[in-house]
């Protein structure tokens, strides 16, 4: 099979890099896990702090067997398929591999693509650059809004609106702005507690 056509199938992907580290963000932030960061996104965030990530032909292109082995040399059992824009590619393949490895998949999504895969943890980041697909809505586990600029609690609120009602709901300050936002974030969920703060701990931990 052409490269092209096993990428296609989702059976090769291009990983732009892989780290077995700590979750620092959201709901299952302090565990450990084996992050896979795909190459490729389409989604544009001006803040973004990947954009390396952006082109997907600057990294290699893997089999899912030679990412699970990557992911299997370590003893936590989390793998965090992130990016780049993961939704980009077919993740059915890698997914059902990586369950059959007894591995618990999570994912972390703007959803700006159809939703594939198979996952235990479906972290859905919308973002205002690039519309998400209808499709996460039903899947997301938990929404987590990246706070940048005051407009975007109304941006919180449109989609916190349309996932499932047991969708964890996030605010997190971004980072360069935390200063300005993170004490309006802590007003807000005081009066909508059906929300939560989440920090990128991270950054204070100078972790990947
Ligand atoms: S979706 Fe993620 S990787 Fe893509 S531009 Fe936005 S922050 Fe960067």
């Amino acid at each position: 099979m052409e490269k092209r056509d096993a990428v296609a199938a989702g059976l090769m992907l291009p990983v732009m890099e892989a780290f077995y580290t700590i979750q620092g963000e959201g709901t299952f932030s302090g565990h450990p896990a084996y992050f896979i960061r795909l190459g490729g996104c389409d989604v544009g965030c001006v803040w973004c702090d990947v954009k390396d990530s952006w082109d997907a032909a600057k990294w290699p292109v893997l089999s899912i067997d030679e990412i699970v082995a990557g992911a299997k040399q370590y003893l936590g059992r989390k793998v965090v398929i992130t990016g780049g824009e993961p939704l980009m590619y077919d993740l059915g393949p890698l997914t059902t591999l990586l369950k059959s490895e007894g591995f618990s998949t999570h994912i972390e999504t703007s959803g700006a693509h159809p939703f594939s895969g198979d996952f235990d943890w479906v972290c859905f980041s919308p973002k205002k650059f690039k519309a998400p697909h209808p499709s996460i809505y039903e899947h997301a586990n938990e929404l987590k809004v990246v706070i940048y600029h005051q407009s975007d609690f109304d941006f919180a609120e449109k989609h916190a609106a349309l996932v499932q009602n047991d969708c964890q709901l996030l605010l997190q300050p971004e980072w360069s702005k935390a200063a300005t936002f993170t004490s309006k974030i802590i007003d807000y969920v005081k009066f909508h507690p059906n929300w939560k703060i989440s920090l990128q701990t991270h950054k204070f931990m100078d972790i990947p």
